[in-house]
């Protein structure tokens, strides 16, 4: 998935057009680090940034080492750290390492996205709806968090959870979709819902109701789901049942409200 090439160039391209504004300034501060250069990468906008204090604490990184291949060689990676075996890699095995160094990112940011830090970083990204909107029509847009249906690496790919309709939806650009859903995890967004309040849209959900000719249908016209019930005896079916079950089916819904 990582371009390793286009890192490189990427470094060299930052190098020569910074040049001159380095000098002028002073500031070595222009390089992007890897880090930076792997959000922003196509397919990746819904990974934050995670400090580097926060990956540098041997803790933050508990059992990681035995889920990550070649996992000095990637943390080394991730930091910038200069390895000292680098020169002796191939081009194949740099590909690998790359490999390694996005699975250990993506393990280390589920992690860091369930901090206080973490968290505001991806409630920032939240407000500038950089997980994309709810696809529902009747969601109006609104904005979507990223989650993940398994907390286990390889297993399904990221989705995105609407917080107004209460279900979840395939990202809307099919590069996103290539995301493991275990770099998010199945705890975050209802986490962050639960940290931030005020960002929980009203929980009334707006159903769309199937006409014909104007008239609603039937349930027995209709999928048959848990819930229609209430629907069912609201006696505006286009085949009314006849006058006796009409009142039972109402007295019913009564009893039941
Ligand atoms: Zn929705």
């Amino acid at each position: 998935m990582v371009d390793t090439d286009r890192y490189q160039e990427d470094l060299l391209s930052d190098d020569s057009e910074s040049g001159s504004s380095d000098e002028a300034s002073g500031s070595d501060e222009e390089v992007a680090s890897w880090i930076s250069w792997f959000c922003s990468l196509k397919g990746n906008e819904f990974f934050c940034e995670v400090d580097e204090e926060f990956i540098q604490d041997d803790f933050n990184l508990s059992g990681l080492s035995s889920q990550v291949p070649y996992y000095d060689y990637a943390l080394d990676m991730i930091l910038d750290a200069d390895s000292p075996n680098h020169d002796i890699v191939t081009d194949e095995q740099h590909n690998v390492l790359e490999s390694a160094a996005e699975m250990l990112y993506g393990l280390i940011h589920v992690r860091y996205i369930l901090t206080t830090r973490g968290m505001s970083a991806m409630h920032e990204k939240y407000k500038a709806i950089e997980f994309g909107r709810c696809p529902r029509v009747l969601c109006n847009g609104q904005p979507a968090l990223p989650v993940g249906l398994s907390d286990i690496a390889r297993t399904n790919t990221v989705k995105i959870y609407c917080p107004k309709c209460g279900d979840i939806y395939y990202p809307r650009y099919k590069y996103q979709g290539n995301v493991d859903g275990a770099y998010f995890g199945t705890t975050f967004p209802h986490l962050l819902l639960m940290t931030y309040p005020a960002m929980r849209p009203a929980r009334h959900r707006e159903s769309y109701v199937p006409r014909v000719f104007g008239f609603k249908l039937h349930p027995t016209n209709v999928a048959s789901q848990p819930g229609n019930n209430a629907a069912a005896a609201s006696g505006q079916a286009v085949h009314a049942p006849d006058a006796a079950h009409n009142a039972s089916a109402g007295q019913n819904c009564a009893n039941h409200v």
